[in-house]
């Protein structure tokens, strides 16, 4: 048998496990799923949502969205994840709430390493995920670069 990892330690009992939301349904089966296991562990977790300012390109120029609308688009991200973080009270599990700017795929899998967590979970799908993706997007790029074990948990509704 092979000689054990750091990795493979630290996911046997995670003490932070970092959960990524973009508030949907199997985003939610993620946050829960992860309550349940903290619980269970005694963990801390890190509840993320990465958002992008929406950049609109033309054959011969970009349009940036201006100051205010980037400040509104922030303030719902934030707003949102708040929400999130709060529908989890009664858990008894501590939660923190983090949000960061750019692509998701992209800024999620470092984001185990600064949050020094042993476990990231991802729901299966996206809020606009469809059914015939074996995998979403985001959810396929993190289990591909992240640094520590994915959990990667179905929307229940979902078949
Ligand atoms: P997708 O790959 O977009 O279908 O989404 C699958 C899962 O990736 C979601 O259930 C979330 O767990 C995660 N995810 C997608 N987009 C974001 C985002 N902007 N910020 C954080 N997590 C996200």
């Amino acid at each position: 048998m092979g000689r054990e990892t750091d990795t493979s330690r630290s996911w046997a009992n995670p003490s932070r496990i970092l959960v990524a939301t973009d508030f949907g349904d199997a985003s939610r089966a993620a946050f829960d799923w992860s309550l349940n296991l903290a619980k269970t562990l005694g963990a801390r977790v890190i509840l993320v949502h990465v958002f992008d300012l929406p950049i609109i390109g033309f054959p011969d120029a970009s349009i940036v969205v201006g100051a205010e609308m980037a400040t509104r688009i922030t303030n719902a991200a934030q707003t949102a994840l708040e929400a999130e973080r709060l529908r989890c009270a009664e858990s008894g599990v501590t939660v923190e709430a983090w949000l960061r700017q750019g692509d998701p795929r992209v800024a999620i899998p470092p984001l185990a390493s600064v949050a020094d967590a042993g476990l990231i979970v991802v729901g299966s799908h996206g809020r606009t995920g469809l059914a015939r993706v074996l995998l979403g997007s985001v959810a396929e790029a993190i289990v591909r670069s992240s640094p520590v074990p994915v959990v990667v948990v179905r929307a229940r509704s979902r078949t």
